[in-house]
């Protein structure tokens, strides 16, 4: 069964075609600066007769309606041989960020389940509104296929109230829907679910913390299988330091921000959420760009990097006091995943608590799931890539099978 998977960031359109239950990804891709006077697409993929073919381009996409359509263009270039007609997808699973407290599991998509997302569009309103318009555009395209929406926020349903409740007036919470959903979910569940294949061991066995740094970062703490906290909020500006997000501030700053310094409702959230984090500290959220800085002795660089590995570590111990003991660490994603300076400071100090990573396993370079702690050290750590798109695929393939079988 072919399965597309679209994700449709703020500013971009991650997509990958998977032929399921066999996992072969078929062709993965992105388009990249929608809306900006300067786009690009790129993409790789295996034709039918094993050919690897790569492509990049600069090209304008004035919206998400114009990338999507170059996306289908790809899947049914002739001489590629991934699509004839647009029947031969059978299903399209979405990221959907935000589920509310609506969705806690995937779904097939219909009129109410979209005016449902719809009516979340306001707890996700830089989100949400690009999901809604993949989802539209994709049944134009596909409307012979299942639609079906993963959400990015379900896995942390799972939260226990004195971890989702903030101390703030019931109502906020009852009327209003203010309280913590957490964001990340597809990527902190799939790589529980392959630490758990790896380890040998049930997933509702396990207590795990799992680190996810990308251009977005969040941490989640996993009791026996189940998220029981995690660092982002009511949106993905809490927690970790990020590439343009603040991660944790005192709420004070935006009453001094506002009344003191005369900034708008507007442009408080611009600077906290596109302008702060690695960006605000060291003008640049490449996080390779400000390791090579401090390798090259400026302070500037040094100072954001001990911000961000403090933050974590500061996480690392606060769940390890959530959940009682810890089977394993996992880091994933564009810095977890690829940088062993990250890994090392963010997890120094915690001797004590049976974390101790080996430098030599830390150092190592390799694409697949690794151990990097010492042969002592009672607390596991792990590098596991992640992969959102996968994880909807599988969502969306076995949710196929649970309706077929109905
Ligand atoms: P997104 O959230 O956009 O999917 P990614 O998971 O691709 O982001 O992560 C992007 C981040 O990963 C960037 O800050 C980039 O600098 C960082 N990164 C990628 N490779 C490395 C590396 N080898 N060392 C340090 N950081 C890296």
């Amino acid at each position: 069964m072919k399965i597309l998977v679209i994700n449709t960031g703020s500013s971009s359109i991650k997509f990958k075609l998977f032929e399921l239950p066999q996992e072969q990804e078929l062709l993965g891709g992105t388009v990249e600066k929608i809306g900006e006077k300067k786009g690009s697409m790129r993409y790789m993929l295996t034709t039918p007769t094993g050919e690897k073919i790569e492509e990049q381009m600069e090209e304008a996409f004035t919206d998400y309606r114009s990338g999507l359509h170059k996306i289908a263009e790809v899947l049914f270039k002739r001489e590629y041989g991934l699509l004839n007609n647009p029947e031969d997808i059978q299903v399209v699973g979405h990221r959907v960020v935000h589920g509310g407290e609506r969705f806690s599991q995937p779904v097939r998509i219909n009129d109410q389940v979209l005016q449902q997302i719809e009516a979340l569009v306001p707890l996700a309103p830089l989100h949400n509104p690009p999901n809604l318009e993949g989802i539209k555009v994709s049944y134009e395209i596909f409307p012979a296929a299942q639609q079906m929406a993963v959400f990015d926020t379900a896995f942390h349903q799972t939260l226990p109230s004195f971890a989702y409740r903030y101390a703030i007036p019931h109502h906020f919470y009852e009327k209003h829907q203010v309280r913590v959903y957490g964001m990340h979910g597809t990527s902190h569940q799939y790589v529980a679910q392959q630490a758990a294949h790896y380890l040998e061991r049930p997933l509702q066995n396990l207590h795990l913390i799992t680190v996810h740094l990308g251009n977005g970062c969040s941490m989640t703490a996993i009791k026996e299988g189940k998220s029981f906290d995690t660092s982002m909020g009511f949106s993905p500006l809490a927690g970790l330091v990020m590439g343009t997000r603040s991660g944790d501030i005192d709420p004070a700053v935006i009453f001094y921000m506002g009344r003191r310094l005369q900034m708008s409702m507007d442009e408080i959230d611009q600077t906290l959420n596109k302008q702060s984090g690695l960006k605000g500290l060291a003008h640049s959220n490449d996080l390779r760009d400000i390791i090579q800085r401090e390798a090259e002795g400026e302070q500037e660089a040094k100072q954001a990097l001990e911000l961000y590995t403090y933050r974590i570590k500061k996480y690392l111990g606060a769940y390890y006091a959530a959940l009682g003991k810890v089977d394993a660490i996992i880091f994933t994603a564009g810095v977890g995943e690829n940088s062993p300076l990250i890994r090392a400071r963010s997890c120094a100090g915690l001797e004590r608590l049976g974390i101790l990573i080996d430098p030599a396993k830390n150092a190592a370079k390799t694409t697949t799931i690794r151990e990097i702690q010492q042969p002592n050290s009672a607390v596991k750590i792990l590098v596991i890539p992640t992969n959102e798109e996968l994880a909807i695929a599988r969502e969306a393939y076995e949710l196929v099978q649970t309706k077929q079988s109905d």
